[in-house]
């Protein structure tokens, strides 16, 4: 019988130690952790993210701030503004909400911010340490699935796992966090010939590919633990992911529901990667 990763719940619990270390981090350092979000235009999605992102840090204790800039501000501007970020001592996280608009290079104005406030895990000094296997700001929605696994006691270590997609944000980054927990791992990608037959042999599928019901459920082990990264809305609005859930709970040990599942999760890394900031940077 299949059992539900509840995202919500378990994110919940994470935002609950969160708060706790913030609290305590303030009674020592007479401040909050600090989490400054930078939006640039009017992406109504990324306004979205930006205002749970907001209302989730007031909650879990940490003093956020969203700077809102117009869609045309130019890279110099930008890029002014995350430097003045790094050198202001209150402020522990910086995130820039991606994507930005066309006239802005991401991975540039990413490589601007301090690697200690990274916390969207994203500068290259930070995915180098998660290369090497050491502590660093690691990105938040692949350690959210990380922690999915772990609450349901499932260790990779030795098990085969399947990456579904081979992005900055969430492929390479989840499957090198599973080959560090020994798990023999294939990323696959758009290229990838016979996924049907990787899925099958697999015993942790991660998909994050952004194409509604990709994955078939008949292709899911009997047992697997499936963790659907993927967002789609369909026509009819509403959100889906890249597994066919209906089909692949009938073979899944554990699943996660998309809305429900991984997205609560990446938030709460956020919160928690802020606090995790603010003790390295005074220590
Ligand atoms: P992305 O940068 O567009 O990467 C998608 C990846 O999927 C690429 O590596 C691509 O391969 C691969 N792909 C495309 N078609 C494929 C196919 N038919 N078979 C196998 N692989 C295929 O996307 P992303 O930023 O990683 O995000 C992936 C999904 O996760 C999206 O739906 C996004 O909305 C969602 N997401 C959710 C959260 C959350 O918090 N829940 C966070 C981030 C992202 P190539 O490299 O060969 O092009």
């Amino acid at each position: 019988m299949v059992q539900l990763i509840d995202g919500k719940a378990l994110a919940k619990e994470v935002r609950a130690e969160v708060k706790t270390r913030a609290d305590a981090f303030r009674a020592t350092h007479n401040r909050s952790p600090g989490l400054h979000v930078v939006l640039v235009g009017d992406d109504p999605a990324s306004q979205v993210y930006v205002r749970n992102k907001e209302r989730a840090a007031a909650k879990a204790g940490i003093e956020g701030r969203v700077h809102r800039l117009p869609a045309e501000t130019s890279e110099a501007d930008l890029l002014a503004l995350v430097f003045e970020l790094n050198g202001d001592d209150h402020i522990d996280g910086i995130l820039v909400q991606l994507p930005l608009p066309d006239h802005l290079h991401d991975q540039s104005i990413v490589d601007a911010i301090d690697p200690a406030k990274d916390v969207d895990g994203l500068h290259p000094f930070n995915s180098g340490l998660l290369v090497v296997g050491r502590k660093g700001l690691r990105p938040c929605t692949p350690s959210g699935c990380m922690r999915m696994l772990e609450h349901v006691g499932c260790d990779p270590k030795g098990k085969r796992a399947l990456v579904l997609g081979r992005s900055t944000l969430v492929g390479k980054p989840i499957a090198l966090m599973l080959l560090e927990k020994h798990a023999t791992v294939t990323i696959a990608h758009s290229r990838t010939e016979d996924l049907a037959e990787r899925v099958r042999e697999s015993d942790i599928v991660i998909a994050a590919v952004g194409r509604a019901n990709l994955v078939q459920g008949d292709w899911i082990k009997d047992g697997a633990v499936v963790i659907d990264v993927g967002i789609n809305r369909l026509d009819d609005g509403t959100l889906t992911g890249d597994v066919d859930f209906d089909g692949a709970k009938d073979r899944a040990a554990y699943i996660t529901p998309v809305p429900g599942g991984v997205g609560p999760m990446t938030i709460a890394m956020l919160l928690s990667n802020t606090v995790d900031a603010a003790e390295a940077r005074i220590m």
